[in-house]
């Protein structure tokens, strides 16, 4: 039996400069932010790849056990209220939270400026984007487990 999805006539325009072919995939549209509202944003394309992260600075940051990530490209994500505050909190990444709330919306990667990593429970909807992995559980809680046969990773995995 065929499955018809119906696609709202939507198109999203490319920023100028951007090579490659536009698939379906850049009608997907997340929306999210912090807590009291004041930071906005929204991605327009599927995340790369999404997980569980239990390194210390996820458990510290976020006041939770783990973060869980998803990777978009940054070209299809824009904060669409106001820009949040950078901390630098690695010489190798950068997190962006709200200086009104407080919530931490994202993580990104100096190696790796094209993507961003935006913390799922900040999205609208969080059970939109499925976790693939779980990486850096050496530092993972010994009271907190998950219910998954997700791959689990000692370290960063495979993750580039
Ligand atoms: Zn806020
Ligand atoms: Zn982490």
């Amino acid at each position: 039996m065929a499955i018809f999805m119906s696609f709202g006539i939507s198109f999203v325009p490319s920023k100028a400069g951007t090579q490659g072919c536009i698939d379906m995939s850049s009608a997907a549209h997340f929306a999210g932010g912090c807590l009291c509202g004041h930071i906005r944003y929204e991605a327009t394309a599927q995340p790369v790849s999404a997980g569980y992260c239990h390194c210390r600075m996820c458990q510290r940051s976020s006041g939770a056990p783990a973060q869980v990530w998803a990777q978009f490209p940054i070209e299809f994500f824009r904060y669409t209220t106001a820009e949040p505050e950078v901390y630098k909190s690695s010489s190798w990444g950068e997190r962006r939270f709200c200086p009104q709330c407080g919530s931490q919306l994202e993580f990104r990667l100096q190696k790796d400026p094209a993507t961003v990593d935006l913390n799922v429970p900040t999205l609208d909807d969080p059970g939109a984007v499925q976790p693939s992995t779980h990486i850096w559980t050496k530092d993972q809680l010994p009271w907190f487990e998950t219910t998954d046969d997700l791959p689990r990773h000692s370290d960063e995995g495979e993750a580039d």
